[in-house]
């Protein structure tokens, strides 16, 4: 009765971005022959945001990605946010090496020196670094922590497909869900269309009723706080997974909501990085994507609604994930609950507002903001996170 209800709704999902979903790993025999190869060829000590490219490229989590970009890809992708195949893509997604190697295949170390893959040469190219910075993060300011970490890189690219035989480490284990995992676990819950929501966040009474708006008119919630490499003054990954789990156990219902680790690194690159975090949940099998406000911004480097009126720049249906808009939300005390600039009339007076910086404050003196802006339980996490800090 399972495996035919789970047959007939898997074929009801998203199809994955570019119609099959990627596989570059490889197991057993198969695996341990390849690292015995990896160990007589050159090595790329790989960064950490490629270290979790890498293991999206394996997981499929990238599809159609088989590998770090080659020229045509990179070029078209910097240029106009397609692949050289006319498939969208936002964002480069690229192996940098110190100087140009002689070897046709390399074997690739991860961040912390395990060997993980070898890649299969196809070219090697001189990016224009700071023109990727101007029309990807539409900044060449190196106080951009994506630009800066862009420039690091240098100008030397090796693109190819990849063949995983080590998957990197996982940040939360008990989090991990590949995209055919998650597929196939909406399949068995009988969902259809799924909304993905992205967080590098704590979650609060805003982001919340965000959540179970969009919930309101699909079938399931995937929560997917991303886990990879942060700047160092946002929260902690463990301290934001605590708060969902505190706040799903007692705010949401258990048979509509899944939470499951996004292995993404930031890149700070704002409307760009909304387009592509939407590309990788479609991966996942999500039929809808949340994008608030700054969506993956950092400073003010973007205007607030860029990363919605990016989407614009797409033929309609052409990423065919559905992209939510949502705006700042917060209490009203006239309306007497959640509410936005599009919904409520009252002026802001009537709202329970406070600032980042406020919060942040409150929190770290033990205070626990009022239950109007942020739930207790999320608040105590908090505030415990602060004091062992
Ligand atoms: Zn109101």
């Amino acid at each position: 009765m399972a495996s035919s209800t789970a047959a007939r709704n898997s074929g009801s999902l998203i199809a994955p971005h570019g119609g099959e979903l990627v596989n570059r790993t490889v197991t057993g025999d198969e695996a341990t022959a390849l690292h015995e190869q990896a160990l007589t060829l050159p090595r790329v000590h790989m960064s950490e945001k490629q270290t979790a490219d890498l293991d999206m490229i394996a997981s499929g989590a990238l599809s159609p990605l088989t590998g770090f970009m080659v020229q045509a890809d990179y070029d078209r992708v910097v240029e106009d946010m397609h692949l050289e195949s006319g498939l969208p893509w936002a964002l480069p997604v690229t192996l940098s090496v110190p100087e140009r190697p002689t070897a046709d295949r390399l074997a690739l170390e991860g961040s912390d020196g395990d060997l993980l893959a070898v890649i299969e040469v196809a070219d090697v190219f001189e990016a224009d670094r700071s023109e990727e910075a101007a029309k990807v993060f539409r900044t060449t300011d190196d106080a951009h922590p994506g630009v800066a970490q862009v420039y690091a890189e240098g100008r030397v690219l090796v693109g190819g497909p990849v063949t995983v035989f080590q998957r990197p480490q996982s940040a939360f284990p008990a989090l991990h869900k590949d995209p055919a995992d998650t597929r196939a676990a909406f399949a068995e819950r009988g969902w259809n269309r799924v909304v993905g929501f992205q967080t590098r966040n704590p979650v609060h009474r805003a982001h919340e009723y965000i959540q179970k708006c969009a919930l309101e008119t699909v079938d399931g919630l995937l929560l997917h706080p991303l886990v990879g490499k942060t700047k160092g003054d946002d929260v902690p990954a463990e301290v934001r997974v605590r708060c969902y789990e505190v706040l799903l156990e007692k705010y949401y219902p258990a048979g509509r909501t899944m939470l499951s680790a996004f292995p993404a690194a930031m890149r700070y690159a704002g409307p760009r990085e909304a387009v592509w975090h939407a590309i990788c949940r479609k991966n996942y099998g999500c039929s809808h994507f949340i994008v608030g406000r700054d969506h993956a911004g950092v400073g003010s480097y973007y205007g607030t609604y860029d990363a919605h009126l990016i989407f614009d720049q797409f033929e309609p249906h052409e990423l065919d994930i559905e992209p939510m808009f949502f705006d700042h939300t917060f209490f009203c005390r006239t309306c007497g609950n959640m509410a936005s600039a599009k919904t409520c009339p009252h002026p802001s007076e009537d709202h329970v507002h406070l600032s980042g910086t406020k919060v942040r404050e409150m929190l770290g003196e033990g205070i626990v903001p009022p239950v109007e802006f942020s739930r207790p339980e999320v608040a105590q996490v908090l505030i415990q996170a602060y004091r062992s800090a």
